[in-house]
């Protein structure tokens, strides 16, 4: 039987070459396990450009972006258990799994073969593509929406649900903490989450950017040290220093530059995700015994952690509101890095 659905006004694009507009897109009725969400805010991560305008080669149009969002609670299905109507959610990339495969169960929801990101996948109920937050609101299942801490600022708080995580996991998988000479490259919406939550973890955290007009915020959003990467000599003096670095950069650069940077046994973990392969020089690799990897968001428990310990610390992304009609705009101040430091929509202006 197919679910009954309704319809919300949402912002689409029908192309890779089309500019987002207004639409209406179809939302299931909450069946047993759904929590319907008001959306209230959305945050704009570059994957949602790179989505949009099909970089990654898997998109399907309409396409309608958004997996930062925080929103009220507004109607529940009868066997949902955490939440209830007026209760604040949030949902970031993923918004369904099997939850019994071997990834489910270790929390690693992520990298579970029936995974359904918020966009870019298909919604298993009303067998449609899934759409993304741009949206007045979202039917998610109970298990993929966050609980929101009440003390922290709604709308600096959506940018938590991708860019906090997506930073926050690799650090902790990779133990980065005190003693650590850590390295953030590119100071986007990734890489100034990534900056407090080093700092926070007791890191000597060092920001890597191609703007050096960025360099005071990122000594005010806590890093130790920034280096402008076009600086050779700068560059040079770090070389072989570093125990960690997280990759943060949306477009096509050097990846070799940084993996000179790293000390014996360090590792370079990838989250920035450009069109285009990235050339490694082996030797980058081999001299120094290097690892180059990948991380992908979180799993939802992590994700939760995330969340806490921004609420614990009052660790949240510093922000520039914008209206839902300004989304063009903002995608090409993105491209410009011009962005201090993640756009958000304030979903208000699309009703
Ligand atoms: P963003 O806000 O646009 O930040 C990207 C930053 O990269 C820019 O601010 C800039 O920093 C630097 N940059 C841009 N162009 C560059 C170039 N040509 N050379 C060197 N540096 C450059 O993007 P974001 O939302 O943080 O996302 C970053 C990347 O992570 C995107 O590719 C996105 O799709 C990906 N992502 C991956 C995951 C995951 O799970 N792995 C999750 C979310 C996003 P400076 O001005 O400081 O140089
Ligand atoms: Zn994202």
């Amino acid at each position: 039987m197919k679910p009954v659905a309704h319809k919300v006004k949402a912002y689409s694009a029908a192309s890779a070459t089309s500019p987002l507009a207004p639409a209406t897109i179809p939302r299931r009725e909450p069946t047993d396990l759904d929590v319907q969400i008001e959306i209230l805010y959305c945050g704009v991560c570059h994957s949602d450009l790179h989505y949009a305008r099909n970089e990654w080669h898997f998109t399907q149009y309409p396409a309608v972006p958004g997996h930062e969002i925080v929103g009220r609670v507004t109607k529940v299905g009868p066997k949902v258990t955490k939440f209830k109507p007026g209760d604040l959610a949030g949902v970031g990339c993923l918004v369904d799994a099997d939850l019994s495969c071997p990834y489910c169960r270790k929390g690693l929801e992520q990298f579970s073969p029936s995974m359904v990101m918020t966009y870019g996948s298909m919604d298993q109920h009303l067998n449609l593509p899934t759409y993304g937050g741009y949206s007045e609101g979202i039917v998610v299942t109970e298990h993929f929406v966050l609980r929101i801490p009440e003390n922290l600022e709604l709308a600096a708080v959506a940018p938590l649900l991708c860019a906090g995580i997506t930073t926050y996991s690799p650090l902790r998988h990779w133990k980065v903490g005190p003693g650590q000479k850590v390295g953030i490259v590119g100071l986007g919406g990734l890489g100034h989450m990534a900056v407090k939550f080093a700092r926070a973890f007791g890191a000597q955290v060092v920001v890597f950017t191609t703007s050096p007009n960025k360099t005071e915020d990122a000594l005010r959003l806590g890093a130790h040290e920034v280096i402008v990467s076009k600086n050779a000599d700068e560059m040079a003096q770090h070389a072989g220093t570093f125990d960690f670095i997280l990759d943060c950069v949306s477009a096509d650069h050097d990846i070799n530059a940084y993996l000179n940077m790293l000390t014996v046994d360090g590792n370079l973990t990838l989250v920035g995700a450009p069109e285009k392969p990235l050339p490694v020089a082996p030797m980058s690799l081999i001299f120094g015994r290097k690892s180059l990897s990948g991380s992908l968001i979180g799993g939802l428990a992590e994700t939760q952690e995330m969340l806490d310990f921004c609420g614990q610390h009052g660790i949240t992304s510093d922000i520039e509101m914008i209206r839902m009609d300004q989304i063009n705009e903002a995608y090409e101040r993105m491209l410009k890095s011009d962005v201090k430091y993640r756009f958000v929509i304030d979903m208000a202006s699309l009703k």
